[in-house]
């Protein structure tokens, strides 16, 4: 994969030179290029910026910088024929950046990432390279504000370039993590000492037996998504649950109902005393 990141702080990325995704790209498995937008100026001070039409505080940044660059960069990847450059616009106002764009993003071949500043990228750049046939994803890693994309770039390439055939070792570490195909955050994990600080490792992952330590961790794993993120609990497919998996999630206060997880504290028909009952509707 290609992968092409424009910025006013190319510094900024050197992180990308540091553990998996560093060994990636010394592999050849990750061909990364950071530019320094400024190169595309044409003035004395290398200007990228200037006042808001309409008045207000800050700086925007010009799009015909802006364009030039990404004319440059978008092209330089694909080749003859070849597929065009994914732009990613990290923003604040963009899409949250999950797992799932994380998957789509590294089956590409070329991604762009153009890391904004000030108050942003004039809107003209993304309506442009949409209108000229471009794939651009505007994408946020949070509802938070930073000060500039490169954080935000930093995060996503190195979501995405963990995903690339070879760059983890062992690609079964990546089955059972967290935001999965299963749909739930990962069970704790535990190494030796088996005993510290008064905490013990729990008994069944001591055991050797397989399919109870399976079966443990699935139950921790469905445990702590009910507890930490009810929304991954309520996305989840009940189809995709065995029986046990629906006694343990009744036991958490879930039923399924109507081809989809409820909780019962929320339910419309839920009555006094009635709660993590561990009713099981089907
Ligand atoms: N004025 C913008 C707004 O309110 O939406 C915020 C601009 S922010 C100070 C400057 C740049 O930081 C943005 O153009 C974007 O590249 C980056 N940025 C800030 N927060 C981000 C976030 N949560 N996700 C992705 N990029 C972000």
């Amino acid at each position: 994969m290609r992968v092409d990141v424009v910025t006013i702080f190319p510094d900024y990325l050197a992180a990308l030179d540091l553990s998996l995704v560093g060994k990636a790209r010394r592999a050849g498995l990750l061909d990364l290029r950071v530019h320094d937008l400024r190169d595309w100026t044409s003035d004395r001070h290398r200007t990228v910026d200037d006042t808001p039409f309409g008045g207000g505080a800050g700086m925007v940044m010009r799009p015909d910088v802006w364009g030039r660059a990404l004319d440059d960069v978008m092209g330089a990847g694909g080749g003859d024929g070849g597929p065009a450059a994914h732009l990613v616009v990290p923003t604040p106002s963009g899409e949250v950046f999950t797992q799932r764009h994380a998957e789509a993003l590294a089956a590409e071949e070329h991604l762009v990432v153009a890391c904004g500043r000030y108050e942003g990228i004039d809107a003209r750049v993304v309506e442009h390279y949409r209108a000229t046939g471009h794939r651009v994803s505007e994408l946020s890693i949070g509802d938070y504000v930073l000060n500039g994309g490169e954080v935000a770039a930093l995060v996503m390439i190195e979501a995405v370039g963990r995903l690339l055939p070879g760059v983890v070792g062992n690609p079964e570490s990546l089955v059972e993590e967290s935001h999965g195909a299963a749909g739930l955050l990962e069970y704790p994990v535990y190494t030796k000492p088996p005993a510290w600080e008064g905490l013990d490792v729990p008994d069944v992952l001591l055991s050797g037996h397989h399919a109870r330590i399976e079966r443990w961790r699935r139950d921790r794993a469905l445990a702590r998504t009910a507890q930490r993120r009810p929304d991954m609990v309520a996305a989840l497919d009940p189809g995709a649950l065995d029986r046990h998996d629906v006694d343990v999630l009744a036991g958490l206060g879930w039923v399924v109902d109507g081809g989809r997880l409820r909780r019962l504290e929320d339910g419309p028909e839920q009555g006094p005393g009635e709660g993590t009952s561990g009713t099981v509707a089907e």
